[in-house]
């Protein structure tokens, strides 16, 4: 088993506490509170983006649906 910080990356925050997993843009460890990239200046989340919205209209004919989980994450 990997030995496993549980420190938050935010740089104001270095709180020792229970973290609530990783960013799923940068893949680093965050607290509750931080964890969303807008919480933490996520330095991917413009790049991420870009890829979901060339993902969304490569298969938007195929996968009509995804509008709406879209909508979510912009709105997030
Ligand atoms: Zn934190
Ligand atoms: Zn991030």
């Amino acid at each position: 088993m990997q030995t496993y910080s549980t420190m938050c990356s935010f740089p104001r925050c270095k709180r020792k506490t229970f973290v609530a997993g990783y960013c799923y843009v940068c893949q680093s460890k965050y607290c509750k509170q931080h964890r969303l990239p807008e919480k933490h200046n996520c330095s991917g989340l413009n790049q991420y983006k870009e890829q979901l919205r060339s993902h969304h209209q490569a298969t938007l004919k195929d996968h009509q649906c995804i509008n709406s989980k879209i909508d979510d994450f912009y709105s997030q």
